[in-house]
This record gives structure tokens, C-alpha cells and sequence, in this order.
């Protein structure tokens, strides 16, 4: 069994961020399934949110508190929003000092460029690598520190030992051996991200599998707002890497099949810097209506030939490369076929504005657990999030959570564990996959899952296909009990971890399709066809996933509303 004061699981920005306020005051271990610096935050192009009025002088806190709200169609809380965008200006600050190597003004200033849905140019960016930056700055100062925050790379935490309402560490497993162990902890922090690969077309890292969220989840934690899955409108075609809506911040076009720019019916005054729900509805609806481009019309294309090569490969260099690689494109020379991809999880692990979770929808708390960055609903975005609000959220809530752990884990005295009965329960989870005879195919069922996913509970939804969709996930969780796992040695088995992986996803998106059916109304991300509209008399309300005995329960949390009322969203 190995003892730390704090046990943090993930090592994105959230992660990073809370250990490092934690770092030299208290014993921390930081445990990620990947390599720190691969974690999917060092994927993130196109900027990271802070009123600083850089570049447009009237913008404030108030107008980035205001743009979040209404591109949240007002299920964010509003006292959590306002103390991210309040935050933002230090923490963009913060981290500047700590080296993060922003891309500048000519007055050598932080730059900062325009994004969806936000109405003053409020992103910082380093060219279209800012998570990258940013993720590798706060990589440097857990190197410096690592005298004083213990790192257990490559290990996956499999449980949340939690008794009695209190979390009291975690059970993980040393990929590198298969050597399982307990870690035990006076408080827990989750900051493992998102949940986007149950998708089959979806920008997100291969770590995407929602296991905090589901471990939670399993320990009694129930889970918000699920149903409310973002799409990017520019994904490219057929992988679904994201190509940033930076390229449309810089000025990049979106074009049908008809070269027509179609934004123009949709968002009228915004155009292509709409928020992400409606540009990504846009898109869908031109290829569903026959008004795609290619042989099959099944995608649409970003053009940013008219930006010129210089712009596009000073401030989009990524963006260029992606096209180029996979799919062969020259956005010097042609438009970039696209189409809408899933791409960040607005549901997850409900916590307050200090990160420490509930455990219902009355306000009750789980001692000593807290969450922070993607994998945690707190929620700063609500229906629908705002490019660039998500690596501020990590920032911004990463140092709260270290804040206010600093301060429970010094007040909280040691809870027992029993360490036999937490390895006992794992155990026999893996052995049930490695010593089935079983004859289901892992990839099949993974394959099924996602394809169920993309195509009916994805960008437009309706009760006949979330009905069919429900239908479907119950089938592939049946026959995920008969999967077969052929690598059945201890080190590095991967294939074991994806099954493991596979069976988290089955069980979230059952979640994420009951929550979509019951919600009979559309608001942000989640467009239902056969309820077009929002209905803030039935649904200005959070979803809360419960797992009882044989299933899942819904219950539900009313908005926190401070000063703004809903209104109509219109761009
Ligand atoms: C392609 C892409 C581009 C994006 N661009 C932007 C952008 O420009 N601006 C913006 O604001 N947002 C952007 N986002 C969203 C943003 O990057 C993420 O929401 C944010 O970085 C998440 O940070 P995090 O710390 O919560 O989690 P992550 O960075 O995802 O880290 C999760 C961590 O959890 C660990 N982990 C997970 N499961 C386990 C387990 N079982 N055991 C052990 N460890 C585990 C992983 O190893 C990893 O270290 C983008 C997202 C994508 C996918």
C-alpha cells in the first residue's frame, strides 16, 4: 500500500494545476495513465479565455461572464461562471510569469483573437499550440518540484475507495507490470478528463474514456448533465481531429457543397463565430439537406485560402499540418473538407465552486473528493461550452481545488481502509475479463457502441433514434459480459485495459443517451428534433445520473441564477 496526504488522478492542466499549489506543503502523488505531457490538454489549439482588453479595450470580466452565460442557454450556474471569468485575468497572468510563451502584440502584450460565441477578442493563444504551452510550463514545475509531488506515470487508477461518504484513495494498477496496489489518502482529486470516445467521430485523445467519471460513478457518485455532449463544427472529414475554430478566428470561411457561405442563414451577425452548438448544427443540417460537398455531399470545408500563406502558417501552423497529413489537403490552395466531431464533455462529476463533490442533488457533499478540469460538472458551461472557457477552467478551478484541499486534508484525520477487501473487488473484476472463454470480439462491440453514438445521439436527436440508441448499448453491455480478451499476461496489457476502458464507455453513454431522452427540449448541444425548442418551464434544470441496484436513476438540481435571466439566444 503506498500512503500520500493527497492522491491527484491526472496530470492534465487541472491536475498539474492543483498539485502545484499543493506542492511543498503537503506529501502529493500525482497518478496518470499516460505520460504527463501527454495528457489531451497538450492537445488544445486555439487559446485559453481572459478579459485582459488587450487587443479590444471595452472587453471586461462582466462581458466574458455574460458571453459564458448565454452560450451556456443558461444552464451554467452563474456563480461558478462569474468566478472563472473574475479569475481569469490572474491565472492567465500566473502562468505568463511561470514562462508560458504567449504569442504577442507588436506592444508586446499578450495577443488575443476572437472565438465563437465570445464578443471581444478574449482568447490568448500561442499560435494554435496554446495547450501545448500552457501543459508543458506547468510540466516544468512538477519537474522542479519532484523532490516534493511523488509521480506514478503510466499507472490507471481502476477504483475511488470510498465508505461511508468519505473518499479514501484509490486502487491502480502499474501498467508497466500489471502489479495492482492501494493508494491511500486523506483527500482525492479527479482531473481525468473527458469523456468524448464513445464517439466514433471525435477529436479526442485515446485517453478519453471517462474513467474518473465512471469510477465516481461506481462509488456511489451520481453524474450531471450527461446528455450534454459538444460537437466542433471542424472536425476533419472522416477522422475527426480538430482543426481549431481558431482558423475561423482568424477569419477562416465555411462553405457548402454549393460554395455558398452558409453561415449567413444560421448566425446572421456572428457568422462563423457562432457559438459551437449552432455552427455545428449549420454544418449538419447543409449535409443532411443534400448540400454537401464530395461525391457522397457528406461534408462541408473551411477555407482559409483568402488569410494567405503567411497568417496561416504563422498563426495556424498545426492546422495546416493536420489537413495536410491526414487527409492530404493544401489549405494554402483548397478549402479543408470538415464536419462536426465530438469533442468535449459538459457532464461529468457535480462539485461545488471549491471542487469538492456532491453526492446529491441536495447539496450534500463526499468528504475529502474533489474534482476539477473536464472530467467535473460545476458547471461553468452549462449546455454548451464557449471555445477556449475549458483550459480556463482548468487553470482557474485546478488552483481552488489545491486551494481548498490544502485546507481540508490539514483538517482531516486518517480513515481506515481495508486494503484486502478494495484488492479482493479489482481482482476479481480483471480475472472475470481475462478468464472468460468467451467469444465477443472487444473491437466489434467498441466499433457498434461508437457508430450508435455518432449517428443516434449525436448532433440532432430524437425519440425514435435515442430510443433505438438505448436499445443498442444495452445489447453491447450484455455482450460485453462474454468479451474476450486474448493478452492474458501481466505487463503492458493493453488489451485488458481497453476492455476495462470499453466497459466505462458502455456504461456512460447508457447515461448520456437516457438523459437525452427524458430532456424533451433543445438547449445547446443537445437538439432535439422532435422538441425544437428550449423550455425553461420544465427544463432549467440540471440532470443527475444515480446508480442503484439494477440501474440508474434521474433526479434533478435546479440552476444557480444570480444576474442574468434567460432570454432568447440569438447571433
Ligand atoms: C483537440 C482538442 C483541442 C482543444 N482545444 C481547446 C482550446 O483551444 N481551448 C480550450 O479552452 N479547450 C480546448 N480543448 C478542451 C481542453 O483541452 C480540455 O477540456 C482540457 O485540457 C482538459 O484538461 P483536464 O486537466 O481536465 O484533463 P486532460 O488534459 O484530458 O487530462 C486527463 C488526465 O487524466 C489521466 N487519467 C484519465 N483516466 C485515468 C486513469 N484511469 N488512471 C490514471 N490516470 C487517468 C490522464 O492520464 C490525463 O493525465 C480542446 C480539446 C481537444 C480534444
Amino acid at each position: 500500500m503506498y500512503t500520500h496526504d493527497v492522491i491527484i488522478v491526472g496530470s492534465g492542466l487541472a491536475g498539474l494545476r492543483a498539485a502545484q499549489e499543493l506542492s511543498g506543503h503537503l506529501d502529493v502523488a500525482v497518478l496518470t495513465k499516460v505520460y504527463p505531457s501527454r495528457s489531451h490538454s497538450g492537445a488544445a489549439q486555439g487559446g485559453v479565455a481572459a478579459a485582459l482588453a488587450n487587443v479590444d479595450k471595452d472587453d471586461s470580466p462582466e462581458a466574458h461572464t455574460y458571453d459564458t452565460v448565454k452560450g451556456s442557454d443558461y444552464l451554467g450556474d452563474q456563480d461558478a461562471i462569474e468566478i472563472m471569468c473574475s479569475d481569469a485575468p490572474a491565472a492567465i497572468h500566473e502562468i505568463e510569469k511561470l514562462g508560458c510563451p504567449f504569442s504577442r502584440t507588436p506592444e508586446n502584450k499578450i495577443d488575443q483573437r476572437a472565438f465563437g460565441g465570445h464578443s471581444f477578442k478574449r482568447s490568448c493563444f500561442a499560435a494554435d499550440r496554446t495547450g501545448h504551452a500552457l501543459l508543458h510550463t506547468l510540466f516544468e514545475q512538477l519537474m522542479k518540484n519532484s523532490g516534493k509531488i511523488q509521480v506514478y506515470s503510466e499507472w490507471y487508477m481502476l477504483r475511488l475507495i470510498m465508505e461511508d461518504g468519505v473518499a479514501r484513495g484509490v486502487v491502480a494498477m502499474d501498467i508497466k507490470t500489471g502489479r495492482l496496489e492501494v493508494f491511500h489518502a486523506k483527500t482525492v482529486l479527479f482531473g481525468t478528463g473527458g469523456y468524448g470516445r464513445a464517439y466514433k467521430i471525435t477529436s479526442n485523445a485515446y485517453a478519453n474514456t471517462g474513467d474518473g467519471i465512471t469510477a465516481a460513478y461506481r462509488a456511489g457518485v451520481p453524474l450531471m448533465d450527461m446528455e450534454f455532449v459538444q460537437f466542433h463544427p471542424t472536425g476533419l472529414y472522416s477522422h475527426g481531429i480538430l482543426l481549431s475554430e481558431a482558423a475561423r478566428g482568424e477569419g477562416g470561411y465555411l462553405l457548402n457543397g454549393l460554395g455558398e457561405r452558409f453561415m449567413a442563414k444560421y448566425a446572421p451577425t456572428k457568422l462563423e463565430l457562432g457559438p459551437r452548438d449552432i455552427v455545428s448544427r449549420a454544418a449538419q443540417t447543409e449535409i443532411d439537406e443534400g448540400r454537401g460537398a464530395g461525391p457522397n455531399k457528406d461534408y462541408v470545408l473551411l477555407d482559409l485560402r483568402h488569410l494567405g500563406e503567411e497568417k496561416i502558417l504563422e498563426r495556424l501552423p498545426q492546422i495546416y499540418h493536420i489537413a495536410k497529413d491526414f487527409l492530404g489537403s493544401d489549405a494554402l490552395n483548397t478549402p479543408v473538407p470538415i464536419q462536426p466531431t465530438a469533442h468535449y464533455s459538459m457532464g461529468g462529476i457535480p462539485a461545488d465552486n471549491d471542487c469538492q463533490v456532491y453526492i446529491d442533488e441536495k447539496g450534500n457533499h463526499v468528504r475529502g473528493f474533489f474534482a476539477a478540469g473536464e472530467c467535473s460538472c460545476i458547471s461553468v458551461h452549462g449546455a454548451n461550452r464557449l471555445g477556449t472557457n475549458s483550459l480556463l477552467e482548468a487553470l482557474v478551478f485546478g488552483r481552488r481545488a489545491g486551494k481548498k484541499m490544502l485546507e481540508v486534508t490539514r483538517d482531516t484525520d486518517w480513515s481506515p481502509i481495508n486494503e484486502k477487501r478494495e484488492l479482493d473487488t479489482v481482482r476479481r473484476e480483471l480475472d472475470q475479463l481475462l478468464h472468460t472463454q468467451a467469444k465477443e470480439d472487444l473491437n466489434t462491440i467498441r466499433d457498434e457502441m461508437k457508430e450508435t453514438m455518432t449517428y443516434k445521439a449525436g448532433v440532432y436527436r430524437d425519440a425514435e433514434n435515442l430510443g433505438l440508441a438505448l436499445k443498442k448499448i444495452k445489447e453491447l453491455q450484455d455482450r460485453f459480459t462474454r468479451v474476450r480478451v486474448d493478452d492474458k499476461k501481466k505487463n503492458f496489457n493493453t488489451n485488458l485495459l481497453e476492455a476495462r476502458e470499453l466497459s466505462h464507455m458502455l456504461e456512460y453513454s447508457e447515461l448520456i443517451v437516457a438523459g437525452a431522452i427524458a430532456r424533451t427540449e433543445s438547449r445547446g448541444a443537445h437538439a432535439r428534433k422532435d422538441y425544437p425548442n428550449r423550455d425553461d418551464a420544465n427544463w432549467l434544470k440540471h440532470t443527475m445520473a444515480f446508480k442503484t441496484k439494477d440501474g440508474f436513476e434521474l433526479r434533478y438540481k435546479p440552476v444557480k441564477m444570480t444576474r442574468f435571466k434567460p432570454e432568447e439566444r440569438k447571433y
